[in-house]
Protein backbone atom coordinates (compact mmCIF):
# COMPACT_ATOMS: atom_id res chain seq x y z
CA UNK A 1 0.00 0.00 0.00
CA UNK A 2 1.54 3.56 -0.80
CA UNK A 3 0.20 5.75 1.20
CA UNK A 4 2.37 8.79 0.21
CA UNK A 5 3.40 9.32 -3.38
CA UNK A 6 5.09 12.18 -4.78
CA UNK A 7 4.08 12.89 -8.84
CA UNK A 8 6.16 14.58 -10.90
CA UNK A 9 4.64 15.09 -14.69
CA UNK A 10 6.83 15.89 -17.33
CA UNK A 11 6.27 18.83 -20.09
CA UNK A 12 4.16 16.67 -22.71
CA UNK A 13 2.05 15.44 -20.03
CA UNK A 14 1.55 19.46 -19.27
CA UNK A 15 2.02 21.01 -23.30
CA UNK A 16 -1.65 22.72 -23.17
CA UNK A 17 -5.04 22.59 -21.19
CA UNK A 18 -6.39 19.03 -22.07
CA UNK A 19 -3.31 17.48 -21.15
CA UNK A 20 -3.43 19.29 -17.93
CA UNK A 21 -6.54 18.10 -17.27
CA UNK A 22 -5.62 14.46 -17.58
CA UNK A 23 -2.74 15.33 -14.76
CA UNK A 24 -5.93 16.94 -12.60
CA UNK A 25 -7.86 13.49 -12.98
CA UNK A 26 -4.60 11.13 -12.66
CA UNK A 27 -3.66 13.15 -9.24
CA UNK A 28 -7.54 13.10 -8.06
CA UNK A 29 -7.76 9.32 -8.58
CA UNK A 30 -5.81 8.52 -5.90
CA UNK A 31 -5.77 10.20 -2.67
CA UNK A 32 -1.98 9.37 -1.81
CA UNK A 33 -1.03 11.76 -4.65
CA UNK A 34 -0.30 14.44 -2.07
CA UNK A 35 2.51 16.47 -3.71
CA UNK A 36 3.26 17.36 -7.27
CA UNK A 37 5.65 18.33 -9.19
CA UNK A 38 5.58 19.82 -12.52
CA UNK A 39 7.04 20.44 -15.53
CA UNK A 40 7.02 23.61 -18.05
CA UNK A 41 4.55 23.23 -21.10
CA UNK A 42 6.78 20.76 -23.70
CA UNK A 43 5.86 19.88 -27.16
CA UNK A 44 2.19 19.45 -28.43
CA UNK A 45 3.29 17.91 -31.56
CA UNK A 46 6.59 17.47 -32.95
CA UNK A 47 8.00 20.53 -34.16
CA UNK A 48 6.61 22.76 -31.38
CA UNK A 49 8.85 24.72 -29.10
CA UNK A 50 9.31 24.05 -25.40
CA UNK A 51 8.27 26.66 -23.27
CA UNK A 52 11.69 26.22 -21.74
CA UNK A 53 13.49 26.75 -25.36
CA UNK A 54 11.43 29.84 -25.57
CA UNK A 55 12.82 31.14 -22.32
CA UNK A 56 16.18 30.21 -23.39
CA UNK A 57 15.87 32.29 -26.58
CA UNK A 58 14.78 35.26 -24.66
CA UNK A 59 17.73 35.56 -22.60
CA UNK A 60 19.90 35.43 -25.48
CA UNK A 61 18.31 37.77 -27.32
CA UNK A 62 18.09 40.09 -24.66
CA UNK A 63 22.20 39.15 -23.94
CA UNK A 64 22.60 39.94 -27.72
CA UNK A 65 20.84 43.34 -27.50
CA UNK A 66 18.03 42.14 -29.38
CA UNK A 67 14.54 42.11 -29.39
CA UNK A 68 13.08 39.81 -27.35
CA UNK A 69 9.34 41.04 -26.90
CA UNK A 70 7.92 38.23 -29.99
CA UNK A 71 9.69 35.50 -28.09
CA UNK A 72 7.89 36.45 -24.85
CA UNK A 73 4.56 37.28 -26.38
CA UNK A 74 4.34 33.51 -27.53
CA UNK A 75 5.23 32.32 -23.84
CA UNK A 76 2.74 34.43 -22.29
CA UNK A 77 -0.04 33.67 -25.52
CA UNK A 78 0.59 29.64 -24.51
CA UNK A 79 0.24 30.45 -21.23
CA UNK A 80 -3.03 32.44 -21.73
CA UNK A 81 -4.68 29.66 -23.72
CA UNK A 82 -3.68 27.41 -21.07
CA UNK A 83 -5.52 30.26 -18.31
CA UNK A 84 -8.27 30.28 -20.63
CA UNK A 85 -9.49 27.07 -21.45
CA UNK A 86 -8.74 25.77 -17.73
CA UNK A 87 -10.90 28.91 -16.47
CA UNK A 88 -8.77 29.82 -13.52
CA UNK A 89 -8.19 33.23 -12.13
CA UNK A 90 -4.17 34.34 -12.90
CA UNK A 91 -2.62 37.39 -14.05
CA UNK A 92 -0.12 36.15 -16.63
CA UNK A 93 0.47 39.53 -17.24
CA UNK A 94 2.58 40.89 -14.21
CA UNK A 95 4.31 37.46 -14.30
CA UNK A 96 5.83 38.23 -17.83
CA UNK A 97 6.40 41.75 -16.74
CA UNK A 98 8.42 40.47 -14.81
CA UNK A 99 10.71 38.36 -16.82
CA UNK A 100 10.57 41.40 -19.13
CA UNK A 101 12.44 43.31 -16.43
CA UNK A 102 14.70 40.83 -15.25
CA UNK A 103 15.71 40.20 -18.66
CA UNK A 104 16.36 44.12 -19.40
CA UNK A 105 18.46 44.02 -16.08
CA UNK A 106 21.13 41.50 -17.38
CA UNK A 107 19.77 38.49 -15.28
CA UNK A 108 21.66 34.46 -15.40
CA UNK A 109 19.96 32.45 -18.35
CA UNK A 110 19.08 30.45 -14.92
CA UNK A 111 16.07 32.58 -13.64
CA UNK A 112 13.79 32.72 -16.87
CA UNK A 113 14.50 29.35 -17.34
CA UNK A 114 12.82 28.51 -14.13
CA UNK A 115 9.68 30.81 -15.03
CA UNK A 116 8.62 28.08 -17.72
CA UNK A 117 7.84 25.61 -14.79
CA UNK A 118 7.21 28.49 -11.88
CA UNK A 119 4.15 29.98 -13.80
CA UNK A 120 2.90 26.23 -14.79
CA UNK A 121 2.91 25.10 -11.38
CA UNK A 122 1.28 28.11 -9.90
CA UNK A 123 -1.94 27.81 -12.75
CA UNK A 124 -1.72 23.64 -12.12
CA UNK A 125 -2.34 25.02 -8.16
CA UNK A 126 -5.22 27.27 -8.62
CA UNK A 127 -6.55 24.55 -10.85
CA UNK A 128 -6.54 21.87 -8.25
CA UNK A 129 -7.21 23.85 -5.55
CA UNK A 130 -3.63 23.25 -3.83
CA UNK A 131 -1.52 25.14 -1.90
CA UNK A 132 1.80 26.43 -4.22
CA UNK A 133 5.32 25.94 -2.66
CA UNK A 134 7.92 27.78 -4.80
CA UNK A 135 11.20 25.31 -5.06
CA UNK A 136 13.67 28.39 -4.36
CA UNK A 137 11.85 28.02 -0.72
CA UNK A 138 12.57 24.40 -0.13
CA UNK A 139 15.55 22.82 -2.55
CA UNK A 140 19.45 24.62 -1.97
CA UNK A 141 22.91 24.87 -3.61
CA UNK A 142 25.70 25.46 -1.57
CA UNK A 143 28.67 28.09 -3.01
CA UNK A 144 29.73 25.46 -5.47
CA UNK A 145 26.51 24.92 -7.17
CA UNK A 146 25.86 21.53 -5.87
CA UNK A 147 22.58 20.19 -4.04
CA UNK A 148 22.71 20.80 -0.20
CA UNK A 149 21.20 18.01 0.37
CA UNK A 150 21.08 18.10 4.11
CA UNK A 151 19.15 21.79 4.31
CA UNK A 152 17.08 20.57 1.40
CA UNK A 153 15.96 17.14 2.59
CA UNK A 154 15.31 18.79 6.02
CA UNK A 155 13.37 22.48 5.06
CA UNK A 156 11.97 20.54 2.11
CA UNK A 157 10.38 17.67 4.51
CA UNK A 158 9.34 20.19 7.30
CA UNK A 159 7.33 22.56 4.77
CA UNK A 160 5.41 20.19 2.68
CA UNK A 161 5.01 17.94 5.72
CA UNK A 162 3.01 20.60 7.63
CA UNK A 163 0.96 20.69 4.41
CA UNK A 164 -1.69 17.90 3.09
CA UNK A 165 -1.42 18.57 -0.89
CA UNK A 166 1.00 21.21 -2.37
CA UNK A 167 2.32 21.49 -6.45
CA UNK A 168 6.21 22.25 -6.61
CA UNK A 169 7.56 23.48 -9.81
CA UNK A 170 10.81 21.09 -10.71
CA UNK A 171 13.90 22.28 -12.66
CA UNK A 172 15.41 24.78 -10.17
CA UNK A 173 16.31 26.17 -6.46
CA UNK A 174 18.28 28.19 -4.87
CA UNK A 175 21.82 29.08 -4.18
CA UNK A 176 22.88 30.66 -0.88
CA UNK A 177 22.52 34.29 -1.86
CA UNK A 178 19.12 33.64 -3.26
CA UNK A 179 19.34 33.65 -6.86
CA UNK A 180 17.70 31.06 -8.92
CA UNK A 181 19.48 27.92 -10.65
CA UNK A 182 18.48 25.45 -12.51
CA UNK A 183 19.30 21.94 -12.46
CA UNK A 184 20.64 20.88 -16.44
CA UNK A 185 18.13 20.54 -18.85
CA UNK A 186 15.43 18.05 -17.89
CA UNK A 187 15.80 18.57 -14.02
CA UNK A 188 12.72 18.34 -12.79
CA UNK A 189 13.14 14.99 -12.72
CA UNK A 190 15.48 15.43 -9.77
CA UNK A 191 13.17 17.69 -8.50
CA UNK A 192 10.59 15.10 -8.40
CA UNK A 193 13.30 12.79 -6.83
CA UNK A 194 14.07 15.42 -3.87
CA UNK A 195 10.82 15.78 -2.57
CA UNK A 196 10.05 12.48 -2.43
CA UNK A 197 13.06 11.60 -0.68
CA UNK A 198 12.26 15.01 1.46
CA UNK A 199 8.86 13.79 2.16
CA UNK A 200 9.61 10.32 3.20
CA UNK A 201 7.25 9.13 -0.04
CA UNK A 202 7.07 5.51 -0.21
CA UNK A 203 6.63 5.87 -3.90
CA UNK A 204 7.88 8.45 -6.66
CA UNK A 205 5.83 8.52 -9.69
CA UNK A 206 7.67 9.85 -12.89
CA UNK A 207 4.88 10.40 -15.21
CA UNK A 208 5.83 11.17 -19.13
CA UNK A 209 4.48 10.14 -22.65
CA UNK A 210 6.19 6.39 -22.85
CA UNK A 211 4.36 3.48 -21.06
CA UNK A 212 7.72 2.43 -19.21
CA UNK A 213 11.41 2.37 -20.70
CA UNK A 214 11.98 0.09 -23.26
CA UNK A 215 13.75 -3.15 -23.21
CA UNK A 216 15.76 -1.93 -26.35
CA UNK A 217 15.76 1.20 -28.52
CA UNK A 218 12.82 1.30 -30.52
CA UNK A 219 14.53 2.99 -33.54
CA UNK A 220 16.17 -0.24 -34.04
CA UNK A 221 14.06 -2.72 -32.68
CA UNK A 222 10.64 -2.90 -33.36
CA UNK A 223 8.30 -2.34 -30.85
CA UNK A 224 10.36 -3.89 -28.29
CA UNK A 225 8.94 -4.52 -24.62
CA UNK A 226 8.21 -2.38 -21.82
CA UNK A 227 10.22 -3.31 -18.76
CA UNK A 228 7.89 -4.00 -15.74
CA UNK A 229 10.41 -4.40 -13.34
CA UNK A 230 14.17 -2.90 -13.07
CA UNK A 231 16.73 -2.36 -10.43
CA UNK A 232 18.31 0.80 -9.71
CA UNK A 233 21.83 -1.34 -11.21
CA UNK A 234 20.65 -2.24 -14.07
CA UNK A 235 19.02 1.37 -14.67
CA UNK A 236 22.35 2.65 -14.43
CA UNK A 237 23.66 0.12 -16.56
CA UNK A 238 21.43 0.57 -19.09
CA UNK A 239 21.17 4.18 -19.00
CA UNK A 240 25.20 4.87 -19.12
CA UNK A 241 24.70 2.56 -22.54
CA UNK A 242 22.65 5.00 -24.36
CA UNK A 243 18.62 4.09 -23.26
CA UNK A 244 17.38 7.04 -21.24
CA UNK A 245 13.85 7.66 -19.89
CA UNK A 246 14.57 9.73 -16.71
CA UNK A 247 17.40 12.11 -15.93
CA UNK A 248 20.41 10.65 -14.69
CA UNK A 249 20.67 12.31 -11.25
CA UNK A 250 16.90 11.58 -10.36
CA UNK A 251 17.82 8.19 -9.40
CA UNK A 252 20.10 9.35 -6.08
CA UNK A 253 18.47 11.01 -3.79
CA UNK A 254 15.57 8.15 -3.97
CA UNK A 255 17.86 5.23 -4.04
CA UNK A 256 19.55 6.08 -1.05
CA UNK A 257 16.41 6.19 0.85
CA UNK A 258 15.49 3.00 -0.72
CA UNK A 259 11.72 4.66 -2.44
CA UNK A 260 10.77 2.40 -5.62
CA UNK A 261 10.39 4.81 -8.79
CA UNK A 262 7.41 4.43 -11.18
CA UNK A 263 7.71 5.55 -15.20
CA UNK A 264 3.91 6.47 -16.04
CA UNK A 265 2.36 7.48 -19.52
CA UNK A 266 -0.19 10.22 -18.42
CA UNK A 267 -1.65 9.24 -21.93
CA UNK A 268 -2.23 5.81 -20.74
CA UNK A 269 -2.50 5.68 -17.21
CA UNK A 270 -3.80 2.37 -17.33
CA UNK A 271 -0.80 1.06 -17.83
CA UNK A 272 1.41 0.12 -15.34
CA UNK A 273 4.92 1.28 -16.48
CA UNK A 274 8.34 0.06 -14.74
CA UNK A 275 8.97 -0.68 -11.89
CA UNK A 276 12.84 0.96 -10.74
CA UNK A 277 13.58 -0.33 -7.00
CA UNK A 278 16.42 -1.92 -5.22
CA UNK A 279 15.33 -5.52 -6.01
CA UNK A 280 13.46 -7.59 -7.88
CA UNK A 281 10.07 -8.56 -6.11
CA UNK A 282 10.28 -12.04 -5.40
CA UNK A 283 7.62 -13.61 -7.41
CA UNK A 284 8.56 -11.91 -10.67
CA UNK A 285 8.97 -14.55 -13.17
CA UNK A 286 12.92 -15.40 -13.69
CA UNK A 287 14.03 -12.79 -16.17
CA UNK A 288 17.37 -13.28 -17.29
CA UNK A 289 17.80 -10.10 -19.46
CA UNK A 290 16.37 -7.40 -18.62
CA UNK A 291 17.19 -4.64 -21.70
CA UNK A 292 19.67 -4.22 -24.33
CA UNK A 293 21.60 -1.12 -25.00
CA UNK A 294 24.77 0.01 -26.89
CA UNK A 295 26.68 2.69 -28.21
CA UNK A 296 28.68 3.12 -30.85
CA UNK A 297 31.92 5.61 -31.69
CA UNK A 298 34.85 3.78 -29.99
CA UNK A 299 38.39 3.00 -31.27
CA UNK A 300 40.20 -0.14 -29.56
CA UNK A 301 43.91 0.37 -29.05
CA UNK A 302 45.88 -2.96 -28.50
CA UNK A 303 49.18 -2.94 -27.12
CA UNK A 304 51.36 -6.33 -27.59
CA UNK A 305 54.64 -6.59 -25.98
CA UNK A 306 56.37 -9.91 -24.93
CA UNK A 307 56.95 -10.86 -21.36
CA UNK A 308 54.45 -7.83 -20.55
CA UNK A 309 52.71 -10.33 -18.06
CA UNK A 310 55.94 -10.30 -15.69
CA UNK A 311 56.15 -6.11 -16.20
CA UNK A 312 53.88 -5.22 -13.07
CA UNK A 313 52.50 -1.80 -13.00
CA UNK A 314 52.28 -1.86 -17.36
CA UNK A 315 48.80 -2.23 -17.23
CA UNK A 316 48.67 1.13 -14.52
CA UNK A 317 51.59 3.38 -16.63
CA UNK A 318 49.32 2.77 -19.94
CA UNK A 319 45.96 3.63 -18.25
CA UNK A 320 47.46 6.31 -16.61
CA UNK A 321 48.71 8.01 -20.35
CA UNK A 322 45.01 7.67 -21.16
CA UNK A 323 43.96 9.49 -17.60
CA UNK A 324 46.81 12.17 -17.68
CA UNK A 325 45.34 13.08 -21.28
CA UNK A 326 41.86 13.24 -20.42
CA UNK A 327 40.46 10.17 -21.90
CA UNK A 328 38.72 7.40 -19.34
CA UNK A 329 38.65 3.96 -20.49
CA UNK A 330 35.78 2.51 -21.03
CA UNK A 331 37.15 -1.42 -21.32
CA UNK A 332 40.15 -3.06 -21.24
CA UNK A 333 40.34 -6.95 -22.16
CA UNK A 334 43.98 -8.15 -21.40
CA UNK A 335 45.68 -11.06 -22.67
CA UNK A 336 48.74 -12.60 -21.51
CA UNK A 337 50.91 -10.56 -23.39
CA UNK A 338 48.89 -8.07 -24.76
CA UNK A 339 45.91 -5.33 -23.35
CA UNK A 340 43.92 -3.48 -25.02
CA UNK A 341 42.21 -0.16 -24.19
CA UNK A 342 38.50 0.36 -25.46
CA UNK A 343 37.78 4.45 -25.55
CA UNK A 344 35.69 6.95 -27.30
CA UNK A 345 37.04 7.55 -30.93
CA UNK A 346 36.28 11.13 -30.13
CA UNK A 347 38.18 11.66 -27.68
CA UNK A 348 41.47 9.61 -28.75
CA UNK A 349 41.64 11.39 -32.00
CA UNK A 350 42.07 15.07 -30.37
CA UNK A 351 44.75 13.46 -28.74
CA UNK A 352 46.03 10.67 -30.47
CA UNK A 353 49.70 11.80 -31.78
CA UNK A 354 50.53 12.66 -28.39
CA UNK A 355 49.17 9.07 -26.27
CA UNK A 356 51.23 7.00 -28.80
CA UNK A 357 54.21 8.60 -28.34
CA UNK A 358 53.52 8.52 -24.75
CA UNK A 359 52.83 4.60 -25.04
CA UNK A 360 56.04 4.46 -26.90
CA UNK A 361 58.53 6.39 -25.45
CA UNK A 362 57.41 5.01 -21.39
CA UNK A 363 56.13 1.73 -22.14
CA UNK A 364 58.53 -0.01 -25.24
CA UNK A 365 55.56 -1.83 -26.69
CA UNK A 366 56.44 -4.44 -29.72
CA UNK A 367 53.25 -3.55 -31.56
CA UNK A 368 50.83 -1.19 -30.87
CA UNK A 369 47.50 -1.74 -33.21
CA UNK A 370 44.33 0.69 -33.61
CA UNK A 371 41.13 -0.49 -34.34
CA UNK A 372 38.05 2.17 -34.88
CA UNK A 373 34.60 2.08 -36.00
CA UNK A 374 33.55 -0.03 -32.50
CA UNK A 375 30.13 -0.59 -31.52
CA UNK A 376 29.53 -2.00 -27.81
CA UNK A 377 26.72 -3.68 -26.50
CA UNK A 378 26.13 -4.66 -23.60
CA UNK A 379 22.66 -7.29 -22.52
CA UNK A 380 22.00 -6.20 -19.08
CA UNK A 381 19.98 -8.24 -16.65
CA UNK A 382 20.52 -8.89 -12.72
CA UNK A 383 18.67 -12.07 -13.46
CA UNK A 384 22.07 -13.51 -15.36
CA UNK A 385 24.23 -14.03 -12.32
CA UNK A 386 24.61 -17.55 -11.80
CA UNK A 387 22.43 -18.74 -15.01
CA UNK A 388 24.50 -21.04 -17.43
CA UNK A 389 24.55 -20.49 -21.29
CA UNK A 390 24.16 -16.89 -21.27
CA UNK A 391 27.18 -16.15 -22.89
CA UNK A 392 26.97 -19.30 -25.44
CA UNK A 393 23.64 -17.51 -26.25
CA UNK A 394 24.54 -14.40 -26.64
CA UNK A 395 27.59 -15.78 -29.04
CA UNK A 396 24.81 -17.66 -30.43
CA UNK A 397 22.56 -15.35 -32.08
CA UNK A 398 25.69 -13.19 -33.05
CA UNK A 399 27.50 -15.62 -34.96
CA UNK A 400 24.43 -17.12 -36.25
CA UNK A 401 23.50 -13.29 -37.40
CA UNK A 402 27.32 -13.36 -39.17
CA UNK A 403 28.64 -10.70 -36.92
CA UNK A 404 31.99 -11.01 -35.76
CA UNK A 405 32.99 -10.37 -32.32
CA UNK A 406 35.63 -8.15 -31.82
CA UNK A 407 35.76 -8.05 -28.19
CA UNK A 408 34.26 -9.39 -24.95
CA UNK A 409 33.59 -8.29 -21.08
CA UNK A 410 31.60 -9.52 -18.40
CA UNK A 411 32.22 -8.49 -14.52
CA UNK A 412 32.32 -10.68 -12.40
CA UNK A 413 28.88 -9.34 -10.75
CA UNK A 414 27.57 -11.21 -13.86
CA UNK A 415 25.21 -8.28 -14.37
CA UNK A 416 26.20 -7.66 -17.66
CA UNK A 417 27.87 -8.49 -21.21
CA UNK A 418 29.43 -6.35 -23.03
CA UNK A 419 30.36 -7.15 -26.92
CA UNK A 420 32.47 -4.82 -29.08
CA UNK A 421 31.29 -5.19 -32.79
CA UNK A 422 32.15 -3.26 -36.22
CA UNK A 423 29.69 -0.17 -36.12
CA UNK A 424 27.99 -0.83 -39.17
CA UNK A 425 26.99 -4.10 -37.79
CA UNK A 426 25.29 -2.54 -34.89
CA UNK A 427 21.63 -2.35 -35.93
CA UNK A 428 21.26 -6.28 -36.84
CA UNK A 429 23.31 -6.72 -33.84
CA UNK A 430 20.66 -5.14 -31.76
CA UNK A 431 17.77 -7.02 -33.50
CA UNK A 432 19.93 -10.47 -33.43
CA UNK A 433 20.29 -10.05 -29.51
CA UNK A 434 16.57 -8.62 -28.90
CA UNK A 435 15.30 -11.67 -30.61
CA UNK A 436 17.38 -14.30 -28.89
CA UNK A 437 17.80 -13.09 -25.50
CA UNK A 438 14.09 -10.65 -24.75
CA UNK A 439 11.36 -11.46 -27.69
N1 LIG B 1 11.68 22.30 -18.55
C1 LIG B 1 13.02 21.86 -18.34
C2 LIG B 1 13.60 21.33 -19.65
O1 LIG B 1 12.97 21.44 -20.68
C3 LIG B 1 13.15 20.88 -17.23
C4 LIG B 1 12.30 19.65 -17.34
O2 LIG B 1 11.34 19.63 -18.08
O3 LIG B 1 12.60 18.67 -16.66
O4 LIG B 1 14.69 20.84 -19.65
Amino acid sequence: MNNLITAKFGGTSLADASQIKKVAEIIKSNSARKFVVASAPGKRFSDDIKITDLLYKCHSQAKNGEDFSATLTKISERYSEIIKALNVDFDIDSEIAEIKTKLQSGTTPDYPASRGEYINSKIIAKFLGWPFVDAAEIIFFNEKGLLDENTTFKTAGEKLKSLEYAVIPGFYGAMPDGKIKTFSRGGSDVTGSIIARSVEADLYENWTDVSGMLSADPRIVQNPKVIDYITYTELRELSYMGASVLHEDAVFPVRKAGIPINIRNTNKPGDNGTLIAATLPKDIEKRAVTGIAGRKGFSSIRIEKSMMNGETGFGAKLLYIFARNGIPFEHCPTGIDTISVVVSSELFDQKREIVLREIKTELDPDFITIEKNLAVVAIVGEGMVSVKGMAAKVFDALAKAGINIRMIDQGSDELNIIVGIDEGEYNKAINALYDKMIA
